[in-house]
Order: structure tokens, then sequence, then C-alpha cells
């Protein structure tokens, strides 16, 4: 029943850590900072259906801002501006989550954020013989936490 369905995904919440709800990076839709917001771009853009956009930079595809694409919407592609330059504008800086964080300190996370809710996930990667570093494993966003909690597809617009 519905009511069943709710608590077991109360009760879930403070157990489960958002690395089962993520989007896995690969998975991730995103753009490089050197890219031009030309129609090719756009079309990309639009065909992902996607409202946020992590954009990376460099060799390392480091992702530290984010485009919210509703702003793009006040821009031409006839003028190609560098995704770079959009992002002096319209930049979000991104919030980071570690994957051992459970749905109830995300969503609180998410709360005090009060903005784009969106997160990456990383976590400590200490596999190699190297130091450990912080590697990027995946999305978040307030949509995943929440459709755990109450345990049905949220039908998105
Ligand atoms: P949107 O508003 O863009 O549809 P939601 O927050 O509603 O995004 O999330 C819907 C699903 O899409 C979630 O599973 C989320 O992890 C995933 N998602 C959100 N943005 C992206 C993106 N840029 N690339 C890949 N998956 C994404």
């Amino acid at each position: 029943s519905a009511d069943h369905k709710l608590l077991s995904g109360v009760l879930d919440f403070s157990r489960k850590s958002i690395r089962h709800v993520m989007t896995p990076i690969a998975k991730a839709f995103s753009i490089s900072a050197d890219a031009l917001f030309d129609y090719e771009t756009l079309e990309a853009i639009m065909e992902s259906g996607y409202s946020r956009i992590p954009v990376h930079d460099g060799p390392d595809r480091n992702i530290d801002y984010l485009l919210v694409v509703k702003h793009l919407a006040l821009l031409s592609p006839e003028d190609r501006t560098p995704i770079r330059t959009i992002l002096q504008f319209y930049g979000k800086p991104v919030q980071r989550m570690f994957d051992d964080t459970t749905l109830d300190k995300a969503l609180n996370q998410f709360k005090r954020a009060g903005h784009s809710n969106l997160a990456l996930v990383q976590r400590v990667n200490n596999d190699g013989p190297g130091d450990p570093f912080y590697e990027t494993v995946g999305i978040v966003t307030l949509e995943d936490v929440i459709e755990e909690l109450i345990m049905d597809e949220i039908v998105d617009e």
C-alpha cells in the first residue's frame, strides 16, 4: 500500500547513502568550459532534457560550476559565447557530498544550501599505491533523494 511504501522509505532514509541513489558520473550530461554556446550546444542541451548542466574544465574534467538551463534563454546561440564567459555571469558553484552521506543528511544539506539542488558525489580513493585522492563518482539531486523517500518514480514533465 501507499502507506507501507512511505513508511519503509522513511525507515531506510537514515541508513541508505546517496551512493545508492546517485546518477553515476559516466552517465552525467556535462559540457566543457571551452565549448561555445552555439546552436549545436543548445541542441545538445535541449536534447538532454536536464535543467542543470555541470561544466567540466581542464584535462582532469574538474567540475566546479553548473549552469541552469533557464538562464541560457537570455542568450543568443548566434553570438557563440564561450561557456567560460557565461559561467562568469551565471555559473553556480557546485556543492559536494561524500558518497556515504545518508539520505537524511543529504536532504538537510540541500535544504541548507537552499539553491541548485544538485551535488557532486565524491569518494576517497585509496585503492592504488599512491596517496588517497578525492574522486567524483556521480551526481545527486534533491529528486533522487526524495524519490527514495516516497519509493516511487516521480513523473517529471
Ligand atoms: P531535471 O530537473 O534536470 O530533470 P532532476 O533533479 O529532476 O533533474 O533529476 C532527475 C534525474 O536526472 C535524477 O536521477 C538526476 O540524478 C538526473 N540528472 C539531473 N541532472 C543531470 C545531468 N546533467 N546529467 C545526468 N543526469 C542528471
